[in-house]
Order: C-alpha cells, then sequence, then structure tokens
C-alpha cells in the first residue's frame, strides 16, 4: 500500500494499519511530497496525526520539540526528508538543507544526531559528488555532531557501505551507519564495521525486498535482529538499536545486562510520536534514548532561492 493510501487509513482509525505504519513510516517519511500534501490536508494542528509523527513542517518546529525532549532526558535525531534525487542541484540543495539544520541545532544548543539517507545526496549519480557532498555534510557537522547514514534498498547497501568506508578511511569519525536485520548478508556487512570500530545502529529494515535477499518471515527477521544485536553488544563501537518491538529492546537489555555492559553504552532508538509511554518507561529504567525527528524543510528549494546563494534566511529554524 503506497503511503498517502496508508496515511488516509490510519487516519480513519485503523489500528491493523496502524501496526504497520512504524514501518512503512521509516521510508514513507523520505516521499516528503506525500507527506507535505498528508500535512497541509490534515493539518499540524497539535494533537493532530499529522503532528504526531513529524516534527513540525519547519526546521523551527523540529528544534523546539528536540530541545523539548531533551529537557525530558531523551536524546535526538535530526532529518531532512527526501531520498532518490534525480540531479546533481537537488544533491547539493540536501547538503545545504543539512547544513541548516547544523547550523540550527549548533545555535539552539543542542546535542542532536544527524541521519540521512546518501540517496538524497546522489549516491546513484556522479560518484564525485557523492563523496563530495558527504563530506560537505561531516565537515558541517565537525567534531559537535555525529551523522547517521541510514540504509536504504539492498541494491544500495554496497555503494553505501563503500562510501562509508572511504570517508572512515579518509580520517572522519563522526558518522557512523545503519544496518537491517532482514538481509542475509548483513552479518558479513557487520564484521567489516566492527572491523573498522565504526558505530551501527541495528534495524529490522522497512523496505520490500524479495526472498533472495531478505528474509520473508518475520519470525526469521527477528531471530537474526537477536543473533546481530549480540555480535554489536559484545563487539560493536556505541551500539544502537532503532526498534519499538518490546520484545526486541527486552532481548537487548537482557543480553546487555549478561554481558555487564552498562545502560549508557548503547541506545534505542525510536521515531517521534511513537510510541511515547514505552520511550518513557525504558528511559526512566536508565537507559539512552534517541528520538528521530523529521524536519520538513517544506518548499525550500522555490521559497527560499536554492543553495547557490548559500544558506537562504527564510527557512524557520
Ligand atoms: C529510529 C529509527 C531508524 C530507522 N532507520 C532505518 C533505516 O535506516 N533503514 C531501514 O530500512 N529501516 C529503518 N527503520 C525502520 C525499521 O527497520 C523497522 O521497519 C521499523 O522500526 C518497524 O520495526 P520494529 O522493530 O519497530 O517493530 P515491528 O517488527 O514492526 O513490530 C513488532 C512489534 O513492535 C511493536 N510496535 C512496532 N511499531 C509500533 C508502533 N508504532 N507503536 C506501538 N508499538 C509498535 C508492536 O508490539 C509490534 O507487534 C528505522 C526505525 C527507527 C525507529
Amino acid at each position: 500500500m503506497c503511503l498517502d493510501r496508508l496515511l488516509e487509513h490510519a487516519v480513519a482509525g485503523s489500528e491493523a494499519t496502524r501496526d504497520s505504519l512504524s514501518r512503512a513510516l521509516f521510508h514513507g517519511l523520505a516521499g516528503s511530497t506525500t507527506l507535505k500534501t498528508f500535512a497541509s490536508r490534515y493539518g499540524m494542528r497539535p494533537g493532530g496525526f499529522a503532528r504526531r509523527f513529524i516534527a513540525g513542517e519547519a526546521l523551527g518546529d523540529a528544534l523546539t520539540s528536540a530541545t523539548r525532549l531533551t529537557a525530558g532526558g531523551r536524546h535526538c535525531t535530526l532529518n531532512h526528508l527526501g531520498e532518490s534525487v534525480r540531479s546533481v542541484e537537488a544533491a547539493r540543495e540536501a547538503v545545504v538543507a543539512y547544513e541548516i539544520i547544523l547550523q540550527g541545532v549548533r545555535e539552539a544548543g543542542l546535542s542532536c544526531q544527524i541521519s540521512m539517507k546518501l540517496t538524497q545526496l546522489g549516491l546513484l549519480l556522479d560518484p564525485r559528488n557523492r563523496e563530495e557532498n558527504l563530506r560537505r555534510v561531516l565537515d558541517a557537522a565537525g567534531d559537535t555532531y555525529f551523522v547517521r547514514i541510514d540504509m536504504e534498498q539492498s541494491f544500495s547497501v554496497d555503494p553505501t557501505l563503500d562510501l562509508f568506508e572511504r570517508v572512515w578511511r579518509a580520517g572522519y569519525r563522526n558518522v557512523g551507519v545503519v544496518l537491517q536485520a532482514y538481509l542475509h548478508r548483513t552479518a558479513d556487512d557487520l564484521k567489516r564495521l566492527i572491523d573498522l570500530g565504526a558505530g551501527v545502529r541495528l534495524c529490522k529494515g522497512a523496505y520490500q525486498e524479495s526472498a533472495a535477499v531478505a528474509y520473508p518471515a518475520k519470525s526469521d527477521v527477528d531471530t537474526s535482529f537477536v543473533r546481530l544485536m549480540r555480535t554489536l553488544v559484545d563487539s560493536g563501537t556505541r551500539p544502537a538499536f532503532a526498534t519499538h518491538d518490546p520484545r526486541m529492546i527486552e532481548a537487548v537489555k537482557t543480553y546487555a545486562h549478561e554481558r555487564g555492559l552498562s545502560a549508557d553504552a548503547f541506545e534505542f532508538e525510536m521515531l517521534f510520536g511513537v510510541p511515547s509511554d514505552l520511550q518513557t518507561a525504558i528511559a526512566a529504567e536508565g537507559y539512552r534514548v534517541r528520538v528521530s525527528l523529521p524536519s520538513v524543510t517544506s518548499g525550500f528549494s522555490t521559497s527560499c532561492g536554492g543553495w547557490e546563494s548559500g544558506p537562504p534566511t527564510c527557512c524557520s529554524y
């Protein structure tokens, strides 16, 4: 089901659809046109459905949410919605959007992470450009901010990991990457990243994939998640676990405890708005909880004059 249909169903109150929402949301959020349409159709009113899932139409709103969450003991990640740009110009625009987000985070005095999809920065376009774009974001993040590279469809895993490794070997240490438990290949990828000493965020995986590359059965994905989680707890650097699944969360807590890891040696990551009572309970036990906030910098390219003239001042942040 495409995202706008899914959102329509969710608004109509289908509990079954809501269950599958977080999976669809992760990659669906990137389809910013749909979300923007959805948000404007249903409004961003306080308490409204769109409001729960989208931190705000503008970076200013995301920063306000991040400030509130940080005051409540959460850690935050901000991203700029979008993926799979088709032109070098669009990729550069995404770079500027991230520079703006980082500038906003810095001015707000927040210690948020940034997460992004490399196809936003032109991963599937000119190889020289994509590396330059990534370096620009990492340079903007500097020593202060950590940049997490999301993992996308299986065909983009190799180019994503290769580009990640290039910047890592070039000396960047303010960057980590995501791995997906549903892919058959992930144990090997995890070993590669552990050998590098890189930080990994483990998730189940959000895209439609064939049985040739991914486990079709949910139970197999869960088994794989637990197996990979154990490797990460044993040998990973700053492990992060992105899941809303209480069984996976319990498995992480139990294994980390068995292995003598302190509660702040790893973290749980969840999407903004889902499910905040679970976040509260985990944080109350002393675990680090990071909330991912999408920041819809809507109308950036048209209303703000594009990237060539430098960061525009009309975006609210
Ligand atoms: C911070 C973050 C970053 C992510 N990054 C990536 C990425 O880079 N690449 C990628 O492919 N995917 C990413 N994902 C998506 C991820 O791969 C899963 O598709 C998504 O999180 C759903 O899996 P799950 O483990 O949360 O639970 P599921 O397997 O979907 O559900 C298992 C159980 O968890 C509980 N649950 C799940 N969702 C909810 C909810 N919304 N409200 C209440 N209970 C719920 C329910 O009890 C449910 O039965 C990310 C997810 C998060 C939260």
